[in-house]
């Protein structure tokens, strides 16, 4: 789909357009090659493309439901028609796993064909009056301009988690992915609503750094902003929200507990514990970051999940057939580095891995580690599976909820009673019974509570309370007096 657009070197704001901001360099993390250019948004391209949003929205809230409808399901054919261009960028740019990269194209289209449904459902109900002779009415409205602030390490679903549903219930957007994954979480993103006929104006891509993102949180013509990514940016976006006063969706970190109660099958909880915490090298916010594991249980568990990991193939992900990628960037491999680095030297020992070369971060397993360790309080996002042990139920239950983050919780047991029991004493926005931790499903609530993010959910029903705001509405046959 990109060869037949001139996209290099540009943002997809009225059309491929240059940046004032430049141009920013795509590079592949297995190589370090510069696979292509793109444009590079500065706060000008921001207001710039608000702007041409905001023009563009009111329209299409006019626009009947059926042929926004009817768009969606042409981005989700195109999609599903050109699937392997997307599968290529996540593994050259992403740094993916084939298998990884068509799981995230299969994310993305169940969230197109949910979007789709959208716009045919009903937008609002009667309500009972106070009044005899009045019609009174509480409807859905767009709210306008929304911003799109998204991360790299499953860039594509996370972009259209929040284009789809905010562009079929009659917003504008103007999206902002990470400059890591420019390509695969924004220009393919437009070419693919560029080519489904989407309306002109209505969605902007900008790919750029923090000032970009700080300028589309700041535009006064922005109504919401849907972020996803680390808690320090988005505590700084919640803030500048505040101040503007719009409505700010933040998903953020996540430093999830496995907890393997002394009843679980090793076989299948180890094999969890391997794909929970090293699929995407770990680089997922549902990464099983915690390993909580009964004592009896323990050394079985961590012989068991050493083994997994040790034989787990390392390497380039376009050229040979490997579990693990590299990790995203320098800055990444350096701070998992030292969190693993500061854990042993505070005590914990290596089970597995524990090394590198270049961007390659073996899968590792880590031993004797406690619950005040860095590799227990922070979230590493690498591929790296520290695991603390407890005497009881009940330590296994403080050390789950020991954390500021809450995004998902998963408990392996040989009795799904104990485990529907375990999961209701968790403070975390999803839970799962006899499962690892990465799971998502387009029609379920997805979000965090603390620090993992503000309330917020995504998934099809809740994307109403997410990209439209009520309006009241009175009618009366006939305008009446009043005492004054
Ligand atoms: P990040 O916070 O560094 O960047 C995320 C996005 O914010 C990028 O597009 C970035 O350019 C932008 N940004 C940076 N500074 C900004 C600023 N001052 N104002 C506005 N925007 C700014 O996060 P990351 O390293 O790209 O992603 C990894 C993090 O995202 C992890 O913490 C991970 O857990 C989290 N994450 C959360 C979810 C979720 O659904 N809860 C999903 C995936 C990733």
């Amino acid at each position: 789909m990109l060869d037949d657009v001139d996209w290099r070197g540009k943002i997809f704001s009225g059309g491929w357009v240059a940046a004032h901001g430049g141009t920013l360099p795509v590079t592949e993390p297995a190589t370090g090659e510069v696979l292509a250019e793109v444009g590079q948004a500065d706060a000008q391209d921001i207001d710039n493309a608000v702007q041409q949003a905001a023009a563009a929205q009111p329209a299409w809230a006019e626009t009947p439901g059926p042929e926004r409808a009817a768009l969606i399901r042409r981005v989700a054919r195109l999609l599903e028609d050109n699937r392997a261009e997307f599968e290529h960028w996540l593994v050259r740019e992403g740094g993916a796993i084939p298998p990884k990269a068509a799981f995230e194209v299969d994310l993305v289209l169940a969230e197109l064909w949910e979007a789709a449904a959208l716009p045919t459902q009903p937008w609002g109900h009667l309500l009972p009056t106070s009044e005899a002779g009045r019609e009174s009415i509480a409807r859905r409205v767009p709210l306008g301009v929304v911003g799109v602030i998204s991360p790299w390490n499953f860039p594509q679903i996370l972009s259209m988690r929040a284009v789809a549903p905010a562009l079929a219930l009659g917003n504008a957007v103007v999206l902002k992915p990470d400059v890591n994954t420019a390509v695969a979480g924004g220009t393919l993103i437009a070419r693919l609503f560029e080519a489904a006929s989407l309306p002109a104006g209505l969605l902007h891509v900008l790919a750029g750094d923090a000032p970009a993102g700080a300028a589309l949180t700041e535009h006064p013509g922005v109504a919401a902003i849907s972020f996803t990514g680390s808690t320090a940016v988005g505590r700084l976006v919640g803030e500048a929200a505040g101040r503007t006063l719009k409505r700010v969706s933040l998903e953020l970190g996540g430093n999830n507990a496995l907890v393997i109660l002394d009843d679980a099958d090793l076989e299948v909880a180890s094999s969890a514990g391997a794909w929970g915490a090293f699929l995407h090298q770990g680089q997922v916010c549902m990464t099983a970051g915690r390993h909580i594991v009964l004592d009896t249980v323990a050394d079985e568990y961590i012989d068991r999940l050493a083994a997994r990991a040790a034989q787990l193939p390392v390497g380039d992900p376009f050229r040979g057939e490997v579990a693990l990628g590299p990790l995203i960037n320098a800055k990444q491999l350096s701070n998992v580095d030292r969190i693993v680095t500061s854990t042993v030297s505070a005590g914990a020992s290596v089970r597995a891995g524990g090394k590198y070369a270049d961007l390659f971060y073996e899968p590792t397993v880590l031993a004797d580690v406690t619950t005040s360790m860095p590799a227990f309080r922070e979230e590493i996002f690498g591929p790296v599976a520290p695991v603390v042990v407890v005497s009881t139920e009940d330590e296994a239950v403080a050390a789950a909820n020991d954390s500021e983050y809450g995004l998902v919780a998963a408990i392996q047991t040989g009795s799904v009673e104990r485990g529907r029991a375990f999961a209701a004493r968790l403070r975390t926005g999803i839970v799962h019974v006899n499962d690892q931790t990465l799971n998502n499903d387009a029609f379920a609530p997805f979000g965090g509570t603390g620090a993992s993010g503000n309330g917020t959910r995504f998934g099809s029903a809740h994307s109403w309370d997410e990209f439209t705001q009520w309006q009241w509405v009175t009618l009366r046959e006939q305008a009446h007096g009043f005492p004054f």
